[in-house]
């Protein structure tokens, strides 16, 4: 049997988690590193669990007290060096790269850099660097296996066949938890109700894109530069039942779909195994249980944010960079109560049409632009909707 090596940046979120349960149900695989930012009592029990070769924790005091409290007598490293170390490591096979943010922007691009492949469930990375991320891919031979429902799904249609024949790609979108609200019920939204998503158990940053639809606009985009398709063969329909988790329609009209329940550990074993089908007793689809399985089109109105990836690609250069960024600051300006769930779009609208963009990005120019489109996204709220 093949052994895999794996390290898991981020292991104490919630791919994190969901990736060393299917771990545990793997035969062939071994865990190099762990990291996290401030988990470190989680951090702890998973080295007791799976004992890794290392740790990496991000936050200063954590790394401290980590130190000074543990039982655990592999390596410990602290912050971006300490990253950097695992995103080198000699033996490893496969990173899962699953940190929040652009903070998974620069350990994925050192991975692919080093010839490591890639598990990505960081969004970031391909929407703010997709460019320079598929480039270095496709230049090191290394592979991109998407850890997203979608992409992994879209994946799997495309086995053995040839992009060039591929008509479109038809991402599914669950339309998250204000399908059926009306837009003039958009106001009185609150955190409560943005969180609580109908079909998939995520993050809240990711769940409050989910609800805007932002979540599907970045996968549109991820979805553009992963499969190397033009925008205009990208669909997005809404089909609430989560069930069909993308399909691929080619040349001749024939349509291929993947599908099963929501649960992430399909696509994250799906990664993992690349291309194999391994064993695992998760739960089974049935397909007469389920019984209808429904569709309907997007409401570009209620949800701005699923057009405004789109223009973002068709602007080029650092827009989908910025966009993301600006986003990262709505959401969190909404989780911590200073702005609305409408003002979300509507700001990523206004900075997506303000900040200037630059075209053929290098990745510091990606790092710029994503800092200093957070900086005028911040004082945007701060002057105009009080101190954050
Ligand atoms: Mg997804």
């Amino acid at each position: 049997m093949e052994f895999r090596n794996i390290s898991i940046l981020g292991s104490t979120g919630s791919i994190g988690t969901q990736t060393l349960d299917v771990v545990s149900q793997s035969k062939n695989i071994e865990i190099d590193f762990l990291t996290s930012n401030t988990n470190i009592e989680l951090l702890e029990i998973q080295c007791s669990i799976y004992s890794p070769k290392g740790v990496v924790i991000s936050d200063y005091s954590s790394f401290l007290e980590f130190k000074s409290k543990t039982n655990f007598k592999g390596i410990i490293l602290y912050g971006d060096e300490g990253l950097e170390f695992v995103t080198s490591y000699k033996s490893t096979n496969l990173l899962v790269s699953s940190l929040v943010g652009f903070a998974g922007v620069i350990p994925t691009l050192n991975a692919l850099n080093n010839k490591i492949d890639v598990a990505l469930a960081n969004k970031e990375t391909l929407v703010a660097a997709g460019e320079l991320i598929t480039t270095l891919a496709k230049e090191n031979q290394t592979n991109i296996f998407p850890i997203d429902s979608e992409h992994s799904a879209i994946q799997q249609c495309l086995i053995g066949e040839n992009i060039d024949e591929v008509e479109k790609i038809i991402l599914t979108a669950s339309g998250g938890p204000f399908l059926n609200t009306t837009l003039s019920e958009f106001d009185a939204i609150t955190i409560e109700d943005a969180l609580n998503h109908p079909n998939w158990s995520m993050g809240s940053k990711i769940t409050i894109d989910s609800a805007t639809l932002m979540n599907k606009g970045l996968e549109v985009i991820e979805a553009y530069w992963l499969f190397g398709l033009s925008e205009n063969q990208i669909d997005v329909i809404i089909h609430p039942q989560s069930i069909i988790h993308s399909m691929v329609q080619f040349n001749d009209s024939s349509v291929k779909a993947q599908l099963g329940l929501p649960d992430m550990k399909v696509p994250i074993a799906y990664a993992l195994n690349f291309p194999n089908h391994k064993s695992y007793n998760f739960e089974r689809m049935n397909l007469v249980e389920i019984g209808n399985l429904s569709f309907f089109k997007p409401d570009y109105n209620k949800f701005p944010n699923l057009q405004l990836a789109f223009d973002a690609i068709s602007q080029g250069g650092t827009s989908c960079c910025i966009l993301n960024a600006v986003n990262e600051v709505t959401v969190q300006s909404f989780l911590n109560g200073s702005i609305s769930f409408k003002s979300i779009s509507e700001i990523n609208s206004k900075m997506l049409s303000e900040i200037k963009s630059y075209n053929n990005p290098s990745i510091h120019d990606i790092i710029e632009a994503d800092k200093n489109a957070r900086i005028i996204t911040n004082e945007y709220i701060k002057s105009n909707y009080g101190i954050l």
